[in-house]
């Protein structure tokens, strides 16, 4: 952006219980310096803020701000905001998509797949037990990778599986086109790409149309012994099934990032099943130096009455 498009541009309120205030105002004003940033609890007239820059915001968030033109979801996952029912109607509503985020998100679901396609969960295992537990690695191109979702993060992930030599296959709405990867789309399709995985990545939107999704139906499609790894949300999937499957061994591990619910409670099962990693909900994060572009942007289009990027559709959920 040049000097003269870095014009005043309102008020921003910001929510968010996760992410720090101090940071993300320092990174919308180094981008829009005459933006006024405020955190929620300090917003004196509500009837003066023009942006809202959230995450799970408390509900009647919205209700005083009679002005509002944009509401900027703090992530790139929107299915909190989307069940309310206490959205203005008609602001347009921008998720991010920072390339940065999905670089993240890469690191991690390729540091989960190597982690099952290198069978460190036996590994682990057998060091707790003082064992020396020889088992042959496969070579990359022998296992069967399949990624649920390939918008901005599972794209971005699967390219970089397949480019680790992983036989790739991606499912999506519509068909893709991704350097590599083997590219399926329609609900007809999801069985036998769940089927044919030695390692199944989950990184769908939680949507009406995807919640559950993996049931215990699917998951009992999953090759015996098959790896699991979930990144996006744990309401996508059949949790107790998924336990249940992972005590038999019908799935042979998993890494989990999202559960329902969060945070996971401690006398839940999952936490002690040994071919189980556990992570609190961080496989990637949204970064304020390299958000605060996209959201400057938007800004400047919504001030300038023109419409914003990565506007989700309400009624795709995603
Ligand atoms: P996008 O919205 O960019 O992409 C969603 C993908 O899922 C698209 O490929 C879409 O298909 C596909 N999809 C959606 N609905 C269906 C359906 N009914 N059937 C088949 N495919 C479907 O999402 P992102 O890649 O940005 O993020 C994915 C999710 O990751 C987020 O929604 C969020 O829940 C989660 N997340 C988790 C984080 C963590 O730290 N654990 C951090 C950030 C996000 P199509 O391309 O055809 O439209």
């Amino acid at each position: 952006m040049t000097d003269a498009d870095r014009l005043p541009s309102g008020t921003l309120v910001f929510y968010s219980k996760f992410d720090d205030f101090d940071t993300w105002k320092r990174a919308l004003q180094a981008q829009l310096p005459h933006l006024n940033v405020v955190h929620s609890s300090a917003v004196e007239r509500p009837e003066d803020v023009h942006y809202a820059l959230v995450w799970k915001p408390p509900v009647g968030f919205f209700d005083a701000m009679k002005n509002l033109r944009l509401i900027i979801n703090l992530g790139a996952g929107v299915d909190s905001l989307l069940h309310r029912t206490d959205l203005p109607a008609g602001i347009p509503i921008t998720r991010l998509t920072d390339p940065q985020m999905a670089r993240m998100m890469a690191g991690y679901v390729l540091f989960a797949v190597l982690r099952h396609a290198r069978d460190i969960p036996h590994f682990e295992q057998s060091q707790r037990e003082a064992t020396w537990a020889y088992r042959h690695p496969r070579s990359p191109e022998d296992v069967s990778v399949t990624v649920l979702g390939l918008g901005q993060l599972g794209a971005k992930a699967a390219f970089e599986v397949q480019r680790q030599g992983f036989k790739v296959t991606g499912w999506s709405r519509k068909p893709k086109q991704i350097d590599g990867v083997h590219s399926v789309s329609g609900m007809d399709t999801l069985d036998a790409a769940i089927g044919q995985a030695d390692i199944l990545v989950v990184m769908l939107p939680l949507t009406p149309q995807t919640r559950q999704i993996l049931d215990r139906t699917r998951l009992m499609k999953m090759r015996p012994g098959a790896a699991f790894i979930n990144v996006a949300r744990g309401e996508l999937v059949d949790q107790q099934a998924l336990t249940e499957l992972l005590t038999s061994g019908h799935i042979g591990s998993a890494t989990l990032d999202a559960f329902t619910p969060e945070p996971l409670p401690a006398d839940d099962p999952l936490w002690r099943l040994p071919n189980v990693l556990i992570t609190p909900h961080l496989a990637s994060v949204a970064l304020p130096a390299s958000s605060a572009e996209q959201i400057a942007v938007n800004i400047l289009r919504v001030s300038a009455g023109e419409s914003p990027d990565h506007v989700i559709d309400p009624a795709q959920g995603y």
